[in-house]
């Protein structure tokens, strides 16, 4: 079994399906997923993605860094870039679009493109 990936569902070998049922006649058991990829991250589908997530977020949490107070997005950090189509759909016009204020700045393909562009002041 060398490059495949288990899912990391604790349920995972309890779900009856085909493609889990394994073994000779017998002898056959629902097993865990092996892909060489996994659609959802560590996990097969969104199934098992939830059962993990209901088992383990609380510990998940506490281990990373429980958030403690509310967090601002402010109206300096509140720009997304999207784009207007013309009349006929035939082009577009790029625009950096403030979610508080809704204020529009132009914005050019290239810098629309640059995920590094911002005119966000920080976090
Ligand atoms: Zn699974």
């Amino acid at each position: 079994m060398s490059d495949l990936k288990l899912c990391q569902g604790p349920e995972c070998h309890t779900y009856h399906t085909q493609d889990r049922l394994k073994g000779m006649k017998g002898s056959k058991t629902y097993q865990t997923r092996r892909r060489s990829s996994l659609n959802y991250g560590e996990f097969c589908d969104t199934r098992c993605q939830y059962d993990w997530l209901s088992k383990y977020a609380t510990q998940a949490v506490n281990h990373f860094g429980r958030l403690k107070e509310v967090k601002h997005l402010t109206e300096e950090n509140a720009w997304t870039k999207t784009y207007d189509w013309d009349r006929n759909y035939e082009n577009r016009s790029y625009i950096y679009l403030n979610g508080i204020t809704k204020e529009q700045r132009p914005l050019t393909e290239e810098q629309y493109r640059d995920n590094n562009y911002t005119i966000n002041t920080g976090e």
